[in-house]
């Protein structure tokens, strides 16, 4: 089994649902990381003593060698420090669960230095998903999946047999804070009602992605590069109740599914520990208290990220990097108050309708579109 694991971004929701994971199953961590949080990571380092502390943002990085000089820990800073943290000799499996793009050059770097990844930073997958898959296969990598629809997946994968049998994969989606509203009513909705995620617990940036639905249509992306299936045959289906993570069709029209609690420690334990698997913290699903498991389709008119990203994954090359720069740009400014809800889809859509495909064939293709996308936002805004 994996014993040492590099953490890049541990102070966020998943970086500490993942020491959690490794405090209960006894693990070694090498290295840590955040972008500024420096009195969390501190109390990390004290824990966990890693060889490695990166902190992304170099103004605080002095501050935390002082902080921690009575430590061996050594700390780095910027994206050479995460390179560096995403490449250690000293560890067997990266965990990547920092949050945006910022993700793509430490992903593969991960990868080229061939060491095996739990998964969580989709954002990566859905900008340089060519990239990132072409060189996982070159330098055979395997990328966990931690996203609890993906790990379901790769779950009920295990169940495949030798030949080529998956008809379609249906991704469960909860259906965020707002849920058949109307375009109407989504128009005054404030960035507190938007944080109100009735089912998870997560960082700021991805429970926006729930409320418009941008992270569903960043997961159907996302699922279609890790599993390598057509986006025609994927289909995302509204369950309120979040019990089922997701599920797959087969040839045959069996369906399987994965079921738990949302509790996000099982699927990163999974990816940790695969294949094997231990006790874990989150309680056992009591089906006495599920009085009922509700399906939906999704409103597509209503969520426009939802259809941005179909159109995008379906248009190709640049285009997911496209919609994915756009949407970290626009969901920032709804949270600064500078936006409102709607304006997201539409800014959304309007970056990918509007940008010419070009082919995402290296790092700096996909580094520029992301750019682009970002700067297109600014200045429809401003
Ligand atoms: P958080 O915002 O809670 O945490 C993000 C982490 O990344 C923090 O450690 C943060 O440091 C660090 N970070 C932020 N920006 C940068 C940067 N520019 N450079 C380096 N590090 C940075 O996010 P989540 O944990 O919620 O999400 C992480 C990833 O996992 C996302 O891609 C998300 O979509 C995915 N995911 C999350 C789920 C969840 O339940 N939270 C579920 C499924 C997927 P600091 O604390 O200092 O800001
Ligand atoms: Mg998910």
């Amino acid at each position: 089994m994996v014993n040492k694991l590099s953490i890049l971004g541990s102070t966020g929701s998943i970086g500490t649902q993942t020491l959690d994971v490794a405090r209960k199953l006894n693990l070694k961590v090498t290295a840590l990381s955040a972008h500024s949080n420096i009195k969390m990571l501190e109390d990390q380092i004290r824990e966990f003593k890693p060889q490695v502390a990166v902190v992304f943002d170099e103004s605080r990085a002095d501050e935390l060698k002082l902080n921690i000089k009575d430590l061996d820990t050594k700390v780095y800073s910027g994206m050479d420090g995460l390179l560096y943290a995403a490449t250690l000799d000293d560890c067997d499996l990266v965990v990547n669960s920092v949050v945006g793009m910022v993700g793509l050059k430490p992903t593969l770097a991960s990868i080229e230095a061939k060491k095996n990844i739990a998964f969580a930073n989709k954002e990566t997958l859905v900008a340089g998903g060519a990239l990132v898959m072409d060189a996982a296969k070159r330098n055979g990598v395997t990328l966990f999946p931690v996203d609890s629809e993906h790990s379901a997946i790769f779950q009920c994968l295990q169940a495949s047999p030798p030949e080529k049998a998956l008809k379609k994969i249906i991704l469960t989606a909860s259906g965020g804070p707002f849920f058949g509203k109307t375009t109407d009513e989504l128009k005054d909705v404030t960035v507190a009602q938007a944080l109100n995620h009735p089912n998870w617990s997560m960082g700021a940036k991805i429970t926006i992605d729930s409320a418009t639905m941008m992270n569903k249509g960043l997961e159907i992306i996302e699922a279609a590069w890790l599993f390598d299936v057509s986006p025609d045959d994927i289909e995302v289906v509204v369950h309120r109740e979040s019990i089922i993570h997701s599920m797959i069709e087969f040839v045959d029209n069996s369906v399987l599914a994965q079921l738990g609690l949302p509790d996000m420690r099982i699927p990163i334990q999974y990816a940790i520990t695969y294949p094997h698997r231990y006790e874990s913290p989150v309680e056992s699903l009591d089906f006495s208290k599920i009085s009922s498991m509700t399906f939906y389709h999704p409103d597509y008119e209503t969520f426009k990220c939802l259809s941005a990203c179909k159109k995008a994954i379906k248009r190709g090359g640049i285009i997911p990097a496209v919609a994915n720069g756009a949407n970290e740009i626009a969901n920032k400014l709804f949270r600064e108050d500078k936006i409102s809800f709607l304006e997201i889809g539409e800014l959304v859509s309007s970056a990918v309708d509007n940008f010419a495909y070009k082919e995402a064939q290296s790092l700096s293709d996909v580094l520029k579109a992301d750019k682009q996308a970002r700067e297109y936002v600014y200045n429809l805004v401003n």
